[in-house]
């Protein structure tokens, strides 16, 4: 049996997987394209490099309008303003997932209600929705995490029945499709992000789709210091930020996006294969993926960990062994977005509406073991390269389980 390279062995993988971010000459021509215009804010129509990126983004998901912000936080912060979450407003939310799900329902005055993913799909629980849903409920935002769509027909007939809103963080779900629909516009808006680490990246930047005319007027104000679209520039409207994004940033964003398609299908075919062999292997449960998600798009591919099936062996053990043999997997998040100290120890406003939960009794059973003991996550870059990549994870983890008993004799 081939030693562990944590014991002193040979690796099973010493070459690099593919580096992140993707980028050539194409990308600097845009950038100075955008340079030279010399318009690097506010463009009129014709010139702007944001209003061709977000009629180009909102058309692949279907979407009638795109609004360009600087990130997928802020997105969902003018969103949930445009949708008109305030004070004391309760906003149902997944409790596994980035915590730039759920600040802004803080910055709104709103105050977040967490709720368990399902364990199969790693996505919000439709069930654990409608049990949490009070008088004071206004809206869901459910998050298609790792780039897999939610049940959108069990959460879309729930909000209908309660007569609540949902807005989608697709963050991570760049043309991810339920049924054929792209994600975003199912509910009532939905956002993205274009974070350097996302699938879709120009360092920062995000976006809001929606299909609904007011909203895209009040989530435009919202970014844009409260102006009208009929009013005179400085006609200001609302209470609001300048969260406009930049020319430059959206000529790059233009072309990293035009790179998409051909990398999605990359990612989802690799992962396909991946999800494939890893099923095969006792102790591992690759997440679920329903026949609705007819487009994933692949941020993190992730699978869940058994540790009886590996003789006892701690998954932080597993994830060591695994570093040594080359492979950079990662336990994702340690724990449940309920237990951050900005939550447990209340750290917002004294007199804020939230202060009344009591986050330190939320228990979320499924959230709680993915982050103590069974997900494990692959990220995107990892899936752009070829089938042997796949095999050389494969290799890794085979080689770890079959060498175990080592590693727990130590
Ligand atoms: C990245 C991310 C965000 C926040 O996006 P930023 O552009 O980093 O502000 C929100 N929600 C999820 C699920 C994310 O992955």
């Amino acid at each position: 049996m081939p030693e562990l390279a944590l014991l002193g062995g040979t690796p099973v993988r010493t070459k690099p997987f593919p580096a992140w971010p993707i980028w050539d000459e194409k990308d600097v021509e845009a950038i100075t394209r955008a340079l030279k215009n010399g318009k690097w804010g506010i463009a009129p129509p014709e010139q702007s490099e944001v209003a061709r990126f977000e009629k180009e983004y909102a058309a692949y998901h279907g979407a009638k309008h795109g609004i360009c912000v600087h990130s997928g936080t802020t997105a969902i912060r003018i969103a949930l303003q445009a949708l008109g979450a305030g004070y004391g407003d309760e906003i149902i939310a997944p409790a596994y997932t980035f915590i730039g799900t759920v600040t802004p329902i803080i910055d709104v005055g709103a105050v977040p209600v967490f709720v368990d993913i399902d364990p199969r799909t790693y996505t919000i629980d439709p069930a654990a929705v409608e049990a949490a849903i009070t008088p004071r409920t206004v809206g869901i935002v459910p998050v298609h995490f790792g780039g897999c769509p939610c049940d959108m027909d069990a959460l879309l007939a729930i909000a209908k029945k309660h007569n609540l809103w949902i807005m989608e963080d697709a963050a991570q779900a760049w043309g991810a499709q339920w049924n054929g629909t792209g994600v975003g516009h199912i509910g009532a808006a939905g956002i993205f992000s274009f974070q350097s680490s996302k699938n879709v990246n120009a360092g920062e930047g995000g976006i809001v789709l929606t299909d609904d005319d007011d909203l895209s007027e009040l989530i435009r104000s919202f970014s844009n210091c409260g102006r009208s679209s009929q009013g005179v520039w400085y006609g200001h409207y609302r209470i609001a930020g300048n969260y406009r994004m930049s020319q430059i940033l959206a000529a790059l964003l233009s072309v990293q996006f035009s790179r998409y398609p051909e990398q999605h299908r990359r990612r989802e075919s690799n992962a396909q294969y991946l999800a494939r062999k890893l099923a095969e292997i006792h102790g591992f449960t690759v997440l679920e993926r329903r026949p609705q998600v007819t487009a994933h798009a692949q941020h993190l591919f992730i699978w869940r960990y058994d540790r009886d099936a590996f003789g006892g062996l701690p998954r932080a053990k597993f994830i060591e062994a695994m570093h040594k043999e080359g492979i950079p997997i990662s336990p994702g998040y340690s724990i449940p977005l309920y237990k951050q100290p900005v939550f447990l120890e209340k750290r917002f406003d004294p007199k804020h509406a939230a202060q009344r939960v009591d986050f330190g009794s939320i228990q979320c059973s499924a959230t709680e073991k993915a982050c103590a003991e069974e997900a494990l996550w692959l990220t995107q870059p990892i899936l752009l390269g070829e089938t042997s990549d796949m095999d050389d994870i494969v290799a890794a983890a085979l080689k770890v389980r079959d060498n175990a008993h080592l590693l727990l004799e130590r």
